[in-house]
């Protein structure tokens, strides 16, 4: 099998250079995007492999058809950036990894609030200045306040562990119920309680048609003043316009933000020569309280090899025509 690998990068490269051994696939490299003005590429691959910023509506799925590709291995968990029923139409399987180290994303999350919570950021700039004061610099302890998780899935509930561990009170909103979670001590509640309670909330559900901007205007307005808000799941689960002016008028406390609602042409590149045109994204960088981060919150060594591993695993299934319990459509 050949594969038409997108989006790569040398930390995502090495992992599934070395995995393929144990495959033998034939991989083409390539750092550009999959979307329309690449499409072209695929002509004579059997497969494709995609990550997050990939784009993969009907016009690009009718020229992989076209080209002769019958898979698409998603080297992540979400898919909203695919087109399944043209998909389904066209003939082509899609595969994905569910689960590869929630353990990684739930980290980065935490790193955030942390980071937030205690200045980090700016004590970092101050100290390599021979700065040491300390105004601006005061902190909340995360002991005994309360966090309110949204979705307690793989990565919601490696969350709660953490937080747990930090003797957090734990509120948590998901239309399943986990066993899990309840363990752990968490209490499910409507989510405006949930937003009425929390010192803390962290997004952990997947970008669904019914869940564009769960986090606008009117649910800010139920928030606590100074409420923490981190984002490591879709960019499109938080209107970043209302975001900002939730910042301004101080119902926002502090922002972390791993993913952007149009991190599609920034993300994954280095654009620091170039001019951004995109204010919303300026406004949200100027910000003491906001901290970017650019969709890295997967990026461990551990996570790198699973994603490498399960996807060449998918592929290998797919070849066989062997069941694949990752696939998706
Ligand atoms: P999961 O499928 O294990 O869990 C998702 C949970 O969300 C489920 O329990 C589901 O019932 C719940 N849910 C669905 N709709 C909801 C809603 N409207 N409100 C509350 N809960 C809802 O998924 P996961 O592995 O925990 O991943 C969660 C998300 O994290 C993914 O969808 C993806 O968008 C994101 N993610 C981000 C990164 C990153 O690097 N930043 C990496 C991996 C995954």
């Amino acid at each position: 099998m050949n594969i038409a690998f997108f989006s790569s990068q040398p930390y995502m490269q090495q992992p599934f250079a070395e995995h393929n051994r144990n495959y033998g696939f034939d991989i083409t490299w390539f750092e550009a995007r999959l979307e329309a003005q690449t499409a072209a590429l695929c002509q004579g691959f059997d497969a494709v492999c995609v990550f997050v910023n990939d784009k993969l509506d009907a016009e690009v799925i009718h020229t992989l058809a076209s080209a002769g590709v019958g898979i698409i291995a998603l080297r992540c968990a979400g898919y909203n950036n695919v087109d399944l029923e043209a998909a389904r139409a066209a003939g082509i399987r899609v595969v994905r990894v569910p689960a590869y180290s929630p353990e990684a994303v739930a980290e980065h999350t935490v790193g955030l609030m942390l980071t937030l919570n205690r200045h980090i950021h700016k004590a970092y700039q101050r100290t390599r200045d021979a700065n040491f004061s300390l105004n601006g610099l005061v902190g909340f302890n995360m002991h005994g306040k309360t966090a309110g998780i949204i979705g307690t899935g793989k990565i919601g509930l490696a969350t709660l562990r953490i937080l747990q561990g930090l003797g957090m009170n734990l509120l948590v909103h998901d239309p399943v119920e986990s066993p899990e979670a309840l363990a752990l001590g968490a209490r499910y509640v409507p989510l405006e309680q949930l937003f009425r309670e929390a010192d803390v909330i962290s997004l952990h559900c997947p970008l669904l048609h019914d869940n564009y901007h769960l986090l606008c205007r009117e649910s800010f307005a139920q928030m606590k003043d100074g409420v923490m808000i981190i984002n490591t799941s879709r960019g499109g689960l938080l209107n970043a316009l209302d975001a900002i002016d939730a910042i301004n008028n101080g119902r926002i406390g502090s922002l972390g933000l791993d993913v952007y609602e149009e991190e599609e042409n920034l993300f994954f590149a280095d654009n620091s020569g170039e001019i951004i045109h995109d204010d919303t994204f300026h406004l949200l960088s100027a910000y003491p309280n906001v901290i970017l981060t650019g969709h890295q919150a997967f990026l461990t060594h551990e996570a790198l090899a699973a994603i490498a591993r399960i996807t060449l695993d998918n592929l290998q299934r797919l070849a066989r025509n062997e069941p694949c319990d990752n696939q998706i459509n």
